[in-house]
């Protein structure tokens, strides 16, 4: 890594970050008011383009343009993105709110996860699909996600719903609010419609290799306006830079994407013995706009007779809850092993966080 250590040692004068500056409607801070007022750090890898501020223990990540940061390396949304101005970068006031309240708290659980955010699929005026006797979509969904919402609350995670009754919530907003929560996962909940009511089973699906992790990050970088990067050129940050940047990003984003996926569909397999339709990939909107590792669980068919009944049942609904449940707990554990494996990065949860809740 080509690090520019910048270190400034100053007197710390105040723990708030002195001298907010008002750039466009925005709130931002000067990195070098961080740094003489809270004796951060600054680094930059000049050849990735990426800025990252030490504040002790915590290490807060940027590039130019994006408006999300990692955050202890969590993608966290910062409401804005970091610019330069006369010469200092300024990064946006909110990213130290945002980090402050979604924080990585380590789970006491035997779910190494810090904080989820559950999609129940449609509601409101948007039934999704109707059961042969009439179950709505959007009200089973609704009924697992909080019923997934209480056992992962019960393993210490902390749970973000898109929404927690009858209301409708455009695709678009579930995105944001995914990659504004400062999430380790978005878990989608739809129940399967057919024709036919032949068709049974659950699945999975993950974002499409139709559209690139390229594609996804010029678009991102398209929604910005160019006044966001001031004096950019001048600090050596190509636009094309920041690009690759961010969809190496999205490349692990969707890695661990998928591996969400074949958790989840893994685990409703085994748990509720129902048809295994696989892990699919689809260009759905809810996934494709979302830069947390996301997943979209079809729990069953409602239009399969057999399966609307069971899905009347709260103990049913329950089992599917309980089946995510141990979704999410055997992704956690898989990506927890996977980071505590890379040779110098931190553990990512406690070896003895992580322990078996699957096959509960
Ligand atoms: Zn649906």
């Amino acid at each position: 890594m080509l690090a520019t250590s910048l270190v400034m040692a100053m007197a710390l004068v105040s723990a708030a970050p002195a001298g907010n500056v008002r750039i466009d409607g925005k709130e931002y801070v000067s990195a070098s008011a961080l740094v003489a007022a809270r004796g951060m750090r600054c680094s930059v890898d000049e050849r990735a383009g990426i800025y990252t501020l030490i504040d002790g223990e915590r290490r807060y990540s940027m590039v130019p343009g994006f408006d999300v940061a990692h955050v202890d390396g969590r993608p966290v949304s910062m409401g804005a993105s970091m610019i330069f101005r006369n010469g200092d970068v300024m990064i946006p006031a909110g990213l130290f709110s945002v980090s402050n309240a979604g924080r990585w708290v380590p789970s006491d659980g035997s779910i190494p996860l810090g904080k989820v955010i559950l999609d129940p699929g449609h509601g409101g005026q948007d039934c999704g699909a109707l059961g042969p006797t009439r179950i709505r979509e959007k009200d089973v969904a609704l009924s697992v996600a909080l019923r997934l919402k209480a056992l992962l609350e019960a393993e210490g995670v902390q749970v973000v719903m898109t929404r927690s009754n009858d209301t409708f919530i455009p695709l678009l907003q579930r995105s944001e609010m995914a990659n504004r929560s400062g999430a380790d996962l978005f878990l989608s909940i739809h129940c399967n419609g057919a024709a036919s009511s032949a068709p049974s089973g659950v699945e999975t699906f993950a974002l499409t290799w139709s559209i690139t992790d390229v594609t996804r990050a010029q678009k991102a970088a398209a929604r910005l306006s160019p006044d966001d990067v001031v004096d950019g050129a001048s600090c050596n940050v190509s636009r094309g830079a920041e690009q690759a940047i961010f969809s190496a990003y999205l490349s692990e984003q969707r890695r661990q994407s998928l591996d969400l996926a074949r958790a989840l569909q893994a685990e409703m397999t085994r748990n509720l013995g129902e048809e295994d339709r696989g892990v699919k990939v689809k260009n759905l909107s809810v996934l494709r706009e979302t830069y947390v590792p996301a997943a979209l669980a079809e729990i069953g068919f409602i239009t399969h007779r057999e399966t609307e009944g069971k899905m009347r049942s709260a103990a049913w609904r329950q089992k599917i809850a309980e089946a995510l449940a141990a979704g999410l707990g055997r992704y956690a554990r898989g990506e927890a092993a996977r980071v505590g494996n890379i040779a110098g990065s931190a553990p990512y949860a406690p070896a003895s966080r992580v322990r078996q809740v699957a096959g509960r």
